[in-house]
């Protein structure tokens, strides 16, 4: 079991790690600002948890975080670290904490980030996760910061594709990101009425089937036919070679890419980010540790970072029916 932090709080770290995603500023700033708020010291830890074990850190003040609420990407940068999973790293980790009297650190991230917590929290070190990805696949949570300017930005891109795919009667495939979670290709598609949606916890491999779909789509006056594709199931260029070949339907690809993790966060993104930066402060500051903040039902609500991996997260059946519904 972790150890509990029952002590009083005097000084936080916040870091981000992993996958980047927008808004993660706006949480770093409510994190700091409230700590501050709160009569507490404030660090920042740069490079995720790599930068924790180079001792990488920056003392903030409340002006530290102005002018980064709109911004995209994450002042304290973000690494993965190979050496902070090994027992050593983990142990040296929690044993910098102390030697700097940081009581508590706040982890900006996914999965793999919450696992990093739930190490330096059995260390004895007090910690809070905020979920901070664009994939949206933390179980504990119906929301993670960044999605909505993610799916914002792919969208914009998708319908240009679309308004030339139907002038051109061209099919177009478009890959967007999500390597093990399709939330991303399931909101695109649905938003920009795809004609077809693969998603990596859904797609059997069949092209066949999407080859009648789109013969089948023609022979009923469609112009064009728009194929949301997510980076997991990726081949998006060989997929449009073979459907070219089998359909006869010019095919295109286009591969978004890192154009969907940067850009201005949505009002939504900055909303999120800056209650659950806010919520995670007081929260240690009221002597809980080991925990992840989630939103659920409405609410915005705390759970163990054990519990809240243990989680699993299914696309929708229902929304996923829908979205095959309304592409007929
Ligand atoms: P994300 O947080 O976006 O899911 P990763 O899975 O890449 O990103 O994890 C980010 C970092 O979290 C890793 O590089 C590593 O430093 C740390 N991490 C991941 N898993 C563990 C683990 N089991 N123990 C300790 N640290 C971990």
């Amino acid at each position: 079991m972790p150890k509990q932090a029952n002590k009083t709080i005097k000084k936080i770290g916040v870091l981000t790690s992993g996958g980047d995603s927008p808004g993660m500023n706006a949480a770093i700033r409510a994190v700091t600002r409230k700590a501050i708020f709160r009569g507490l010291k404030i660090i920042g830890i740069q490079r995720g948890y790599q930068g924790l074990l180079e001792e990488d850190f920056v003392e903030f003040g409340p002006r530290s975080v102005s002018d980064t609420i709109q911004r995209g990407g994450t002042i304290l940068r973000t690494a993965r670290s190979e050496e902070f999973k090994t027992e050593e790293g983990k142990k040296k980790g929690a044993e910098i904490c102390r030697k700097h009297g940081i009581d508590a650190v706040v982890v900006i991230g996914g999965d793999g980030s919450y696992r990093g917590a739930l190490a330096l929290s059995h260390e004895g070190i007090a910690v809070m996760g905020i979920p901070g990805t664009i994939d949206l696949d933390i179980a504990c949570t119906d929301y993670t910061i960044g999605f909505d300017t993610a799916v914002n930005t792919a969208l914009e891109a998708i319908d240009k594709i679309r308004d030339t795919s139907s002038s051109h009667e061209r099919c177009s495939i478009v890959e967007v990101m999500g390597r093990n979670a399709g939330y991303i290709a399931l909101w695109c598609g649905v938003a920009s009425g795809a004609e077809d949606i693969l998603l990596p916890e859904k797609y059997d491999y069949d092209e066949q089937e999407i080859i009648n779909h789109i013969i089948e789509s023609r022979k009923i006056g469609k112009t064009h036919h728009l194929i949301i594709n997510a980076e997991g199931i990726g081949h998006s260029t060989s997929m449009a070679r073979r459907i070219e070949a089998a359909t006869g339907m010019e095919t295109r690809a286009t591969i978004l890419g890192y154009m969907q993790r940067g850009g201005s966060p949505t009002c939504k993104d900055r909303y999120y980010a800056s209650i659950m930066g806010a919520m995670a402060v007081d929260l240690l500051a009221d002597g809980k540790g080991n925990r992840v903040i989630g939103y659920h039902n409405g609410e915005f609500m705390d759970f163990d970072v054990d519990e809240a991996l243990a989680m699993e997260k299914q696309i929708p059946e229902y929304q996923y029916e829908v979205a095959k519904a309304l592409s007929i």
